[in-house]
């Protein structure tokens, strides 16, 4: 029987990570994965594939330059699925192949198959009987969209996040149940393609992690594009009747649309895997219970990424593997992540957040301003035309430490990492104004965001 320091299950980007971070420390690891690609939800129907999508629909829809070049830039004609797919095929593959690489570079062993535990040092592939024996084990199983009963999710006609990717042709209008992340980026990225989106949600607001005026300038700059928004209704049946799908709701509307999409949450891939039996605890929601190192309640059992809960994203998926495995195997040369975690959604246009929202402050009774700079009055803004952006600095009064950063514009998610430090490190904003930036650049917003606080400030003293 093969015995490891190490077995990880699961290849996605919390599987891939943790394993490398093992395997770099001299650990003998191997890494068991069920699918016949590796990469898991992050690489194959999730992340990779979504903005690869985003980048192709605003490539052919030609949103970014329209009004810009006195040409009147529209959808290309006769736009096929296959077109849209072609680069995200060739982006996932070439993906694929840097973790096979990666797995290879770090000598870790990868193991096909379906693994479940015999016991807490032993799993067992499914397919063979093959037992394997490790110290240590992480999971790293992710998660998979949820199916709520009453919603006939075919795959042709109501689809979810992974099937969504097998859409078989661009739809002339499409429902999206569910406005968080993944349904937003997916109506943005719709409404680009000038198919008829609308957007229903039982909450009453889009992305209610956001901050509110960010929030309302996305909801605006989509209704613009054409999203329609259904917020604040339940609905009380979802069927489909002649090829098109019929959303009744509650208040007795009634919307269609010829297809639709389910974004409303995704499931711990647990079952199966004799987790209960050996002792790890899960919870009602399915979820693998763990400690803040990671630890489940069978010591040697780790977990990390989808299949712990939220938040459900690759960055801290990645994260979070790293950091178990440096408790598993007390690597001590780091303690601890930062604490300001940045998230983004890649919607069209753009967002990112790092640290409290304004709402946030009012809850929490911080005495804080605001200072915001405009993409449209920032050169580079305007050379690539990016008419809605804004960069947003939520600092506190008493010492002008930034304690939040909100952008909504093209880059979002690279420029809120500048933000981000300047959070973890507790710096003022007076640190943009001393700090020296390639001009012209979007990251100058800092700069002119940090001046408009300042001015803030100065007439409110
Ligand atoms: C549409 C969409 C867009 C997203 N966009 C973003 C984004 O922009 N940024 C971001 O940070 N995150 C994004 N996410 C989230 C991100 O994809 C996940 O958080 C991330 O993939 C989780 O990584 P993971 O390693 O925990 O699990 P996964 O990526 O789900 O990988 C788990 C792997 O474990 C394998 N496995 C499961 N059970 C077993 C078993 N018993 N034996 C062997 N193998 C097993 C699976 O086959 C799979 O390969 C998005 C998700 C979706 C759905």
């Amino acid at each position: 029987m093969m015995h490891y320091d190490l077995i990880v299950i699961g290849s996605g980007p919390a599987g891939e990570k943790g394993a490398a971070k093992a395997a770099y420390y001299g650990k003998k690891v191997a890494v068991v994965e069920r699918a016949s690609y590796l990469g898991g939800t992050g690489l194959n129907t999730g992340t990779i594939p979504s903005k690869t999508l985003r980048e192709t629909a605003l490539y052919f829809s030609g949103l970014k330059q329209r009004g810009l070049y006195g040409i009147d830039y529209s959808l290309k004609q006769g736009l096929t699925v296959s077109h849209l797919m072609h680069r995200e095929a060739q982006v996932i593959e070439t993906e694929r192949c840097i973790v096979e690489e990666n797995l290879r570079r770090h000598a870790i062993e990868l193991i096909r198959g379906d693994a479940y535990f015999l016991d807490a040092s032993t799993i067992c592939l499914r397919e063979t009987g093959e037992r394997i024996t490790a110290d240590t084990f992480l999971l790293a199983t992710g998660s998979t969209p949820y199916h709520p009963p009453g919603i006939p999710i075919d795959h042709q006609t109501i689809y979810d996040s992974d099937s969504i990717l097998r859409m078989d042709s661009i739809p002339s209008s499409l429902l999206v149940l569910g406005a968080g992340v993944v349904g937003i980026e997916y109506a943005s990225l719709f409404a680009a393609l000038d198919v008829q989106v609308t957007v229903v949600d039982v909450r009453d607001a889009i992305l209610p992690m956001l901050d509110n005026e960010i929030r309302d300038r996305l909801q605006r700059y989509l209704e613009e594009l054409g999203v329609k928004f259904s917020l604040g209704k339940r609905y009380s049946s979802v069927s489909v009747s002649d090829g098109s799908v019929r959303v009744e709701l509650e208040d007795g509307g009634l919307l269609r649309a010829e297809k639709a999409l389910f974004a409303a949450g995704r499931r711990a891939c647990t079952s199966g895997m004799g987790l209960e039996e050996v002792g790890v605890q899960i919870s009602s929601r399915g979820e693998v219970q763990v400690n803040d190192r990671f630890e489940t309640t069978v010591k040697g059992i780790y977990a990390a990424g989808d299949v712990i809960g939220r938040p459900g994203l690759a960055s801290f998926a990645m994260e979070q593997a790293r950091m178990a495995m440096i408790y598993a195997l007390n690597l001590e040369y780091r303690e601890s992540c930062s604490s300001v975690m940045p998230f983004a959604i890649y919607a069209i246009p753009e967002l990112s957040m790092a640290g409290l929202t304004e709402e946030e402050c009012k809850r929490q009774g911080i005495e804080y301003a605001v200072g915001r700079a405009l993409y449209r009055n920032n050169p580079r803004g305007q050379i690539i035309g990016d008419e809605t952006g804004m960069l947003k600095l939520v600092f506190r009064r008493s010492d002008r430490i930034v304690i939040g950063v909100h952008i909504i514009g093209e880059l979002a998610s690279e420029l809120i990492h500048l933000g981000a430090e300047a959070i973890s490190y507790q710096r003022p904003l007076d640190s943009f104004l001393s700090a020296v930036y390639n001009y012209p650049t979007l990251t100058d917003l800092y700069k002119y965001a940090a001046y408009d606080g300042l001015g803030v400030l100065e007439r409110n003293s």
